[in-house]
């Protein structure tokens, strides 16, 4: 099946006690037993859940992976991969990651024993220079946030491969729609579904896909043992979102290019940074590893401080908020938002400058949303 029905049927059989189509809300925490000797296929849900089970199977189908498990959170999901790792392994880490993801690196698991080396991911002679005899595992993220910038995934799994280092992939950025790390040699995945795959900024979870049996086996082991498992109401809601994954993806990206080349002919805006646009410099590498572009696209305006502050809070259907990936466009600030907790220093070293503005841009009507950035750039 292809991925438009499998986002729709996959792990979605109709309910075997009742025929319902929808896969039902198990609102439970637990399930009877008929008999001591031998018990059913689910105990307790935070061990497992049909519904749960649902979304597993799901998004593992969607990124062309065997197993699939779902967390309280894309955080959570990051937890569960990083706890892998043992006190005195090395981590190969891409230089700019998801604030988040570092502060653990940096505040949790350095504390912990794993050394992190953050690493130069666009230039592979250089990418392998930061490999150690304990490196166990390589985690990066492609395209980044905010500069969209793209990694050669293959190559990378060339170099973790030879290396026998587990190659994590985060995939939040442009959904299993548009780029399958596990098919570029990749060996796990990580999703904030909060953002494109629950697709409506009305949860908060997370996933992990892999083919890899030691990986999976310990990773599900610590999923009920550390039990961040998300709510039952949330899979729901996720699984739901994740039917439209292919039709609103397709929309995003249509919106996404119509901006990004209006964007770069205006006056006030000096750069625009959208994988989509021939003038991005990693667009040949976008077409070969990606099926799209995804909807991210961010933009120095002309002047600082001011001009951002005015343009963001002068926008009207953009509102100004954190996250990406819902159905509804947002605008955020990289400085004082998303990556407000590296220095200014880092963020300067990631051309996180004043006047960077980051777009998520929604499903709602192209000239609307061009209009509504119009009026906030001419304000
Ligand atoms: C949002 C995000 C996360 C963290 O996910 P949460 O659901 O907010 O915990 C991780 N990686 C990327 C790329 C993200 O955008």
């Amino acid at each position: 099946m292809k991925f438009e029905t499998l986002a729709i049927r996959a792990g979605q059989d109709p309910d075997p006690d009742t025929g319902s189509v929808i896969v039902p809300i198990y609102q439970t925490s637990t399930f009877y037993q008929k008999s001591l000797d031998k018990f059913g296929q689910y105990e307790y849900s935070r061990s497992g859940n049909p519904t749960r089970r649902a979304l597993e199977t799901a998004i593992a189908s969607l990124e062309g992976g065997k197993h699939g498990l779902a967390y309280a959170s894309g955080s959570a999901a990051t937890v569960g991969v990083l706890q892998l790792l043992k006190p005195g392994d090395h981590v190969v880490a891409g230089q700019d990651l998801y604030g988040g993801t570092y502060r653990l690196l940096e505040s949790v698991y350095k504390g912990i024993g794993i050394e992190v080396t953050y690493a130069n991911t666009y230039d592979i002679s250089e990418f392998k220079k930061a490999f150690r005899k304990n490196t166990k595992m390589v985690w990066i993220e492609s395209p980044t946030n905010p500069l969209l910038k793209i990694s050669d995934i293959a190559k990378i799994a060339e170099v973790a491969k030879s290396h026998k280092a587990l190659f994590v992939v985060d995939n939040t950025f442009l959904s299993p729609y548009f780029q399958k790390p596990l098919s570029l040699g990749a060996d796990i995945i990580v999703h904030s579904t909060t953002k494109y795959i629950a697709g409506h900024s009305d949860i908060i979870g997370g996933a992990v896909v892999t083919s890899d049996e030691e990986a999976f086996k310990a990773m599900k082991f610590y999923q009920n043992a550390g039990g961040a498992v998300p709510g039952i109401l949330d899979c729901w809601l996720t699984l739901r979102g994740l039917k439209t994954l292919a039709v609103r993806m397709k929309e995003h990206e249509a919106n996404s290019i119509y901006l990004a080349k209006w964007l770069q002919s205006h006056p006030k805006i000096r750069k625009v940074f959208y994988p989509g646009l021939p003038t991005h410099e990693n667009h040949e590498l976008a077409k070969k590893q990606q099926t799209g572009f995804g909807a991210v696209v961010s933009a120095y305006l002309d002047g600082g401080y001011d001009e951002a502050k005015k343009f963001c809070e002068n926008l009207k259907i953009f509102m100004l908020a954190e996250s990406l990936g819902g159905v509804e466009s947002l605008v955020c600030y990289p400085v004082k938002m998303s990556h407000a907790v590296l220095s200014e220093e880092d963020r300067l070293k990631q051309g996180i400058t004043a006047n960077l503005v980051r777009l998520s841009v929604g499903i709602e009507n192209k000239e609307d949303l061009k209009d509504d950035l119009a009026q906030a750039l001419d304000n």
